[in-house]
């Protein structure tokens, strides 16, 4: 599902690099990144997702180089195949809940909104414990239910490939397990691969492989 080689990556401003020589993933395994604050795994995470294009190695994903891409390949490939769930949610302040979740399928014509669809919004909103705030605009939501919201964006369009950056970061405790279950059970259900960042040491043994970005010797920051 995954297979990034020889990447190297930096910043136009900074002595940041990520190299990366070697890191596949199979489908439906899912693998743990945990390391410091400012260690790269959120530009890990931008690189698989084609947000960001390395200097130099490949990526596939799906089978697909999104090195190869053009931007607007990437940006529909991204939509019809990864579900990203940002550290920061990047959710669009203009659009309600529910317009933020349908976003996917506003830009990619490959992606019918149809019954079905708003019957799965219906549902994921219901399970994220946000079904009766799908009308409200982020701004008029708090942290945590903004990150249901960029969960149910996410999850929606059923991606083979789940990316995760620190998604349970803002829940409480309560709701923080009820959210990872259904994205695990989204993922098994699906037979997705989920690549998630999380400082949560107690949620590790739910992944079949843990990198730790601070051992990991290859991401050199100069
Ligand atoms: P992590 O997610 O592990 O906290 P990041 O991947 O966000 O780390 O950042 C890795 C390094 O790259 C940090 O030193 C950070 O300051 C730097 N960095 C992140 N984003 C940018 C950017 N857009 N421009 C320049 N430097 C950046
Ligand atoms: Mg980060």
């Amino acid at each position: 599902m995954i297979s990034v080689e020889n990447v190297s990556f930096a910043y136009g401003t900074g002595d940041f690099r990520l190299n990366v020589p070697r890191l596949s993933m199979q489908s439906g395994e899912r693998l743990a990144i945990v390391g410091p604050s400012g260690s790269g795994k959120t530009t890990l995470l931008n690189l698989v997702a084609g947000i960001l294009s390395p200097d130099s190695g490949r990526i596939v994903v799906a089978g697909k180089d999104v090195t190869a891409l053009t931007d607007t390949e990437r940006r529909q490939f991204r939509a019809s195949h990864i579900g990203f769930v940002f550290q920061d949610f990047a959710l669009l302040d203009y659009l309600p809940a529910l317009q933020n979740i349908l976003y996917p399928y506003r830009v990619t014509p490959a992606l019918k909104l149809d019954q079905a669809v708003r019957e799965r919004v219906e549902v994921l909103a219901e399970a994220c414990g946000i079904r009766d705030k799908l009308d409200r605009h982020p701004n008029e939501l708090s942290q945590g239910e903004q990150q249901r919201v960029a969960i149910c964006r996410a999850l929606v369009t059923q991606p083979k490939l789940i990316l995760s950056d620190e998604a349970t970061g803002n829940l409480d405790p309560e709701s923080k397990g009820r959210i990872l279950d259904l994205l695990f059970e989204q993922a098994s259900e699906a037979g997705a691969t989920l690549l998630a960042v999380t400082h949560d040491h107690e949620l590790l043994p739910r992944f079949e492989r843990v990198i730790d970005f601070a051992d990991y010797r290859e991401v050199a920051d100069a």
